[in-house]
């Protein structure tokens, strides 16, 4: 017998049907002997709908109240999952943040987890019951509802499995697994049976967008197996786990991440001084833009050029604090593009192979693609090159390491 916590998302419970569906889901575990704690969020479309009640009445709503409205999202659909289930004889009951109490900070709208009183749960779940929880929400201190920033339902249930240190904790949604990379570019992907945290981290932060990237962050400190799986579909997902170091014959690659929101910012002719570097990018990050993949060169003549990449959406900001920038310290010329695109290959196996580097360079040149920055760390290798090569540098990688089904 274990105790599994069950995430389901917004799309999941989008309609009566649906949660009935969900109910029938989750009565199969309990008739399997297991302990079932269902996170659940609100039905799909619901939070974007009580937000735009507010802005109705005013583009700055107060953030209490925000909250205080929001949360009724997930409240609707505990109570309609434990009708559901007790309609088909699974004894259930549902609580929501405050009840728990999942007690968080008091950001409003963006509230941190500080601690989870698991005992009300652990005492339902003893005398037979599912446990459902509403996702997304906590409440602080003095007793004010918050919630936890959008698709902030993961969250909780990573948290609450790890307050429960339960067995499990599955995340159902719309997609079967984790894939090597995006099936829409790739039609020969395969799904992960496994990933690593750390590997997961690194593909959701790339735009594999499954899972909230805070939610594989708490689930690796706290070591939670965490498994993604498709709501109505049957298959064993992927599970994110810790790495084993057992399985020597893992790939050296376990996926490859892309993403097109990246602009790439050039400055020439820079005078080689102590402190360049910091007067060039320490302007960019005052302006609370987030500077991802950095190139410095030195020419003979004593001049560096400098070019980096940030979001595509903070391209226009940048160039202009660049330009000012180079005018104040007699900089060359100031250069962009928001025409490039980002592919990483990611693999905790790189730790223990070498020339995964050489490989990768040998297969976009291969298909003539040029590189334009690069960028490792230990589990990743990272590449800038022109946008209209995507596609084709994600398949050639991809069937150059092995990937393809
Ligand atoms: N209902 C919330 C949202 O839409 C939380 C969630 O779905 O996880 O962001
Ligand atoms: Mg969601």
């Amino acid at each position: 017998m274990a105790l599994i916590v069950q995430k389901f998302g917004g799309t999941s419970v989008g309609s009566i049907e649906r949660i009935e569906q969900v109910a029938a889901k989750v009565r199969k575990f309990r008739e399997e002997g297991h302990q079932v704690v269902v996170v659940v969020s609100a039905m799909s479309g619901e939070t974007n709908r009580l937000l735009g009640l507010a802005k109705q009445i005013t583009s700055k709503p107060s953030l209490r109240e925000m909250d205080m409205m929001v949360s009724t999202g997930e409240q609707v659909t505990i109570a309609l999952l434990a009708i559901a289930l007790m309609k088909q004889g699974m004894p259930a009951i549902s609580f929501t943040g405050t009840q728990v109490p999942i007690v968080t900070d008091s950001s409003y709208s963006k509230a941190r987890i500080l601690s989870i009183d698991e005992s009300k749960i652990r005492t339902e779940l003893d005398v037979g019951k599912v446990v459902v929880v509403a996702g997304f929400q906590g409440v602080d201190e003095q007793g004010h509802i918050t919630t936890l920033g959008r698709g902030g339902s993961d969250t909780t249930a990573v948290a609450i499995a790890a307050a429960l240190k339960a067995d499990e904790c599955q995340i159902y949604t719309d997609v079967d697994g984790v894939y090597t990379t995006d099936p829409r570019v790739v039609p020969k992907a395969k799904r992960l049976e496994k990933i690593t945290f750390e590997e997961m981290l690194e593909m959701a932060s790339l735009g594999s967008k499954v899972l909230q990237i805070r939610a594989v962050e708490f689930a690796g400190k706290y070591n939670v197996p965490l498994r993604v799986l498709h709501s109505f579909q049957e298959g064993a997902g992927t599970l994110i786990t810790l790495d084993d170091e057992e399985s020597m014959e893992q790939p050296i690659i376990s996926g490859i991440a892309f993403s097109r929101d990246e602009a790439k910012l050039t400055i020439r002719g820079v005078p080689d001084t102590p402190g360049v570097a910091y007067k060039i990018l320490g302007s960019i990050s005052d302006a609370n833009i987030e500077i991802d993949m950095i190139v410095q060169n030195v020419a003979k003549d004593h001049t560096t050029d400098f070019t980096f990449t940030v979001n595509h959406l903070d391209y226009d900001k940048a160039m202009e604090i660049l330009q000012n920038t180079a005018s104040q310290i007699g900089a060359r010329e100031v250069a962009g593009t928001t025409n490039i695109a980002k592919v990483s290959i990611v693999g905790v196996g790189m730790r223990s192979h070498a020339g995964v580097a050489s490989q990768m360079f040998g297969a976009l040149a291969k298909e003539n693609i040029n590189i334009q920055m690069i960028s490792t760390s230990e589990i990743k290798v990272s590449v800038v090159l022109d946008e209209k090569y995507l596609e084709l540098a994600v398949r050639s990688l991809h069937t150059a390491f092995g990937l393809d089904a």
